[in-house]
């Protein structure tokens, strides 16, 4: 069986200034910036991402960005592109965010574009999938993952399948607080990597992170972290602070 190595995400979203980035992820070079158990990706806003890039230089943290647009220049007011990305050595693009779907009106076949173009820029794309708290409550958690998912990864190879990383997000518990069960997560987790398993064939999904995001935090980490297909975290409020990151990496370190 493939071991994979897990994988800790930041998404700072809108905040922090470049001097608020700056302390941030010095702390964070200086706290797990050296050890190689776990791969830590932060994403800071764009405005921060030369910065950070710089800050993290010589350690083992990786820099992701939170979106992009699919073309590669143009006349395409207020977005950056893959290649602009590439050249301030970002390695990793959150892309489909439930935020940019919800707020930004984001489509399927949008995120899809934005995932391929990430893919011919060797980017690695965070694609992110998830239900809206109504679509629980009406049973149709696995119909609309399996929607965002098939249709995020179409047209993507087997080959490069395995640079993807998959983010199960429920949108109800973004930001809230309210986090799935460890029950609830590892479900659709499993149900995400037997989809891969159909696209891409067993030994490719077997490579494939899936990321748990909504309200992880150190004290529930260590739980979810633990399920069988449940592969890292996509962290939002508790990125802000190193001290509450550096806890999920260690609780990462831990079952890994
Ligand atoms: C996110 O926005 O990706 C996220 C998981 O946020 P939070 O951790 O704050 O719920």
């Amino acid at each position: 069986m493939i071991s994979r190595k897990k994988l800790i995400a930041g998404n700072w979203k809108m905040n922090k200034t470049s001097a608020d980035a700056l302390t941030l992820v010095a702390d964070l070079v200086a706290s797990v910036g050296r050890q190689t158990d776990v791969e830590v990706v932060v994403c800071p806003p764009f405005t921060s991402i030369e910065t950070v890039g710089k800050a993290i230089e010589g350690s083992t943290l990786k820099l992701g960005a939170q979106n992009m647009h699919p073309e590669a220049n143009g006349a395409y007011t207020g977005e950056v592109s893959a290649p602009m990305l590439r050249a301030l050595f970002t390695t990793h693009v959150i892309l489909g965010h439930s935020e940019r779907r919800a707020l930004f009106g984001e489509t399927d076949v949008f995120v899809n574009k934005k995932v391929l173009a990430a893919l011919k820029n060797q980017l690695k794309p965070i694609l992110c999938v998830g239900e809206s708290l109504g679509e629980r409550e009406s049973g149709s958690t696995l119909k609309i993952v399996q929607t965002q998912l098939e249709a995020g990864l179409d047209g993507v190879s087997k080959e490069l399948a395995p640079s993807v990383v998959i983010a199960y997000e429920p949108v109800w518990a973004i930001g809230t607080g309210k986090v799935a069960t460890t029950e609830q997560a590892q479900e659709v987790h499993a149900f995400i990597r037997s989809l891969l398993t159909k696209l891409f064939t067993e030994p490719v999904a077997q490579k494939v992170r899936i990321l748990y995001g909504g309200s992880m935090k150190p004290a529930n980490a260590p739980e979810l972290l633990a399920q069988k297909d449940i592969d890292g975290g996509l962290i939002g409020g508790a990125a802000l602070e190193a001290r509450s990151f550096v806890e999920l990496v260690s609780a990462a370190a831990a079952v890994q």
